[in-house]
Order: C-alpha cells, then sequence, then structure tokens
C-alpha cells in the first residue's frame, strides 16, 4: 500500500502516517500485543493473576504461553492483571494454564464476542483521539456539524465549540444519504477543510469512512474514522478497518440490537484494532414524534459487557433540536463516556440535518449543564 504524505499534515507530531496506514496487520496494536485471525475454532481464555503476583511470575506465564504459539494481551487493572490467551481450542485446552505460580483463576469466554468482552481486559479501555482520551474519567464532548460545506463553514463552527468545551470536531466528508440526490458530501476537499480546521485549534478530527475504496484517503486526514449506522454490517469495511490501527467509532445500526453492535466490533478487534468506541445513536421504532428512539438501556448493558468505552449522539437519536439537550444530559447520567452533538452555525441553510443540530451558543449552554451531570456522576468534564 502506498503512503502519501501531505504537506499540511507535516505540523502534526502525533501523526506518523507510515504507521497509520500500514494495513498489512500487525501482530502489535497500540494497546499491546492482539490476536489477528481468529478463527471459528479459536478460543479465548482468561488468566486472572493473584494480587500478589510478582511482575517475574507474570512475564514468565506470557513467555510461556508466546512460546506455545498462542496470542496474549495483557491488561493491568489496580489489583490484578489479566492476562487474555487467544488460540486454536484443542491447542489451548491442552495446556496446564492454571498451573503458573501466581495465577489465581483460568476461565474461557463463552460468549460470542470474546475479544469485546468486558472480561477480555477485566477493565475498562481508554482509547486515544489525537491528545484526547476517551474512556477515563473526562466524558469527552465531540462537536461539529452533520456535513462539512466549506472551510469557513467548518473552522468557524470548530473555533466556536473548541471555546464552549468540544474536545473532538465532528464532521462528514463522505455522506451516507437516504436520497441519492441529497448533498453527498465534499469527499477529499471536505477532508482538507477538517484538516484546516484542526489546525486552526488543535481539535482531533472524526470523520465517517462509507466504502473501502476511501480508507486509504480518510486515513491519511482522520484521527478517528467513523463507521456510520447503515455501515454497521458492512463486515469487509470492518475488516479493512481493523487492519489499521486508527480509533474507531461504531455507531450502532438502526434495527442492530446491542449484541449485533458487539459482534460487529469483534470483527475490528479480530483483525487487531482494539481502539474502537461503541457509539449508540437511536433505533427504529414504531414512534414517530422523534426520528429515532435513543435507546440509552444501551448505556450500561454495553459498560457491563465491553471494556470499549461507549458514546452517545443524542442527536441522531432524539433528532429535533430543542429535545437534543435534555438527551444529552441524559446520556452523561447513564454512564457515557462521551456524547457528540451536531451543531451548526446557520442551521436553516445546512446541507444535511439543520433541523436537528444546535446553535452554537445552545451548545455552549449545554456543556455547562454536561458538566454538572458528569460531576454529579463522579465524572468531569
Ligand atoms: C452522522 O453522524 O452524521 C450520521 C450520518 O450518523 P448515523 O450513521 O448514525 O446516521
Ligand atoms: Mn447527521
Amino acid at each position: 500500500m502506498q503512503t502519501i504524505s501531505p504537506p499540511f499534515l507535516s505540523d502534526r507530531p502525533d501523526v506518523d502516517l507510515a504507521d497509520r496506514l500500514d494495513l498489512a496487520g500487525s501482530e502489535e496494536s497500540i494497546n499491546g500485543p492482539i490476536a489477528p485471525h481468529l478463527t471459528s475454532n479459536s478460543i479465548t481464555m482468561i488468566i486472572v493473576t493473584r494480587p500478589d503476583a510478582t511482575e517475574e511470575q507474570i512475564d514468565h506465564i506470557v513467555t510461556r504461553i508466546r512460546s506455545w504459539g498462542l496470542k496474549t494481551e495483557v491488561s493491568r487493572g489496580e489489583m490484578r492483571v489479566v492476562i487474555g490467551v487467544i488460540g486454536p481450542e484443542d491447542k489451548i485446552r491442552e495446556k496446564p494454564l492454571g498451573a503458573f505460580p501466581g495465577v489465581e483463576s483460568v476461565t474461557p469466554v463463552l460468549k460470542p464476542y470474546k475479544l469485546v468482552a468486558y472480561e477480555f481486559r477485566g477493565r475498562h479501555s481508554h482509547v486515544q483521539v489525537g491528545n484526547v482520551t476517551v474512556g477515563g474519567k473526562e466524558v469527552v464532548v465531540m462537536a461539529g456539524p452533520c456535513s462539512v460545506e466549506s472551510e469557513d463553514q467548518i473552522t468557524s463552527i470548530a473555533k466556536s465549540v473548541w471555546k464552549s468545551g468540544a474536545k473532538i470536531l465532528r464532521g462528514g466528508a463522505f455522506k451516507p444519504r437516504t436520497s441519492p440526490y441529497s448533498f453527498q458530501g465534499l469527499g477529499k476537499m471536505g477532508l482538507q477543510f477538517l484538516a484546516e480546521a484542526r489546525r486552526a485549534t488543535g481539535m482531533p478530527i472524526i470523520t465517517e469512512v462509507m466504502d473501502t475504496k476511501d480508507l486509504e484517503l480518510v486515513c491519511e486526514y482522520a484521527d478517528c474514522l467513523q463507521v456510520g449506522a447503515r455501515n454497521m454490517q458492512n463486515f469487509s469495511l470492518l475488516r479493512e478497518i481493523g487492519r489499521t490501527k486508527l480509533p474507531v467509532m461504531l455507531k450502532r445500526g438502526m434495527s442492530a440490537t446491542i449484541k449485533d453492535l458487539l459482534m460487529s466490533a469483534e470483527y475490528i478487534l479480530s483483525e487487531g484494532n482494539f481502539n474502537v468506541l461503541l457509539c449508540e445513536r437511536g433505533i427504529r421504532t414504531f414512534e414517530n414524534m422523534t426520528r429515532n428512539t435513543l435507546d440509552l438501556n444501551a448505556v450500561p448493558v454495553l459498560k457491563a459487557e465491553t471494556h470499549l468505552p461507549v458514546v452517545v449522539d443524542p442527536t441522531h437519536g432524539i433528532g429535533v433540536r430543542e429535545f437534543v439537550p435534555a438527551m444529552a444530559l441524559a446520556a452523561v447520567a447513564a454512564g457515557a463516556d462521551s456524547i457528540m452533538v451536531e451543531v451548526h452555525n446557520a442551521p436553516e441553510q445546512a446541507k444535511s440535518d439543520g433541523e436537528q443540530a444546535l446553535l452554537p451558543t445552545d451548545f455552549g449552554d449545554l456543556v455547562a449543564r454536561v458538566r454538572s451531570v458528569a460531576v454529579a456522576v463522579g465524572r468531569e468534564l
């Protein structure tokens, strides 16, 4: 795969383009050694070490397991270290994993999703998007327009949401639209405008990739990829994204169950990319007073089922500007690690989703209220 280094990205010390575009499938993820290419006869075992296990004991366990040709993923919690072991079932079952000194328990992951399961890590993951950490104590606010429409539009919105406390800039350059006659996004030019807005504000950018043919291009610009609801089960796209190292936010399909969402995320992790955020963005129900039904049930369920950070998009979830703030606050109260909110400086002229975009001033008010809720539930902003 060719790597291209556009000159306008040269001012980004955090970006190693060659590294980000290595789609060849690597043995090491950003978060440590991973397990690409799990097969249908692979299983995952979780070794939990004793609180008094020494570093030498842990090193010994990992070295021995790797010498058997099995993959390991080491996660360090406050009290214990969890070692995920992945490989062919017959090979793992014959090994005396429980016999190592320092081991407290050995348990198979019986769920259909293995690498995304909470127990695979035994702690919640942090995902780094540029200089922003998602999944830590801080609730991260992502904001920006639905679509990138011009350099002025994205840069001015970026500056105002940044001032109000947003940490990650959103904006679609490739837009999935219900009608082929609607605005489809500015494509590469939109990505360039996003990069300008990043340069003007320092905010990392998240933008949608719709098609494998655009992945290389979008990877050159994005700090975080977005997979839209309509693509949640585009398995070839998920697999290719899994071979990159870029963070990715996977949005729940509008008729997908929570389990479907987890299984789709498993596609990405199984290719080696553990930098995945899951996003609840509303599902279709019989209710038609709102665009979708934001399923906030998904937040505590996902927090219990997976180690991956959870984002909520109240904007698409309810689809009506005046009701977005209430759902944003509810999302944080429910335990979301991040919220994504659409903001536009002239919603009546927006090329997409103007009816659900907040004005910059309303967004500023919302962030202040989100901060109070975050503090009330033991988080910060
Ligand atoms: C978007 O974020 O603008 C978008 C198209 O979202 P979804 O895929 O959730 O509809
Ligand atoms: Mn939108």
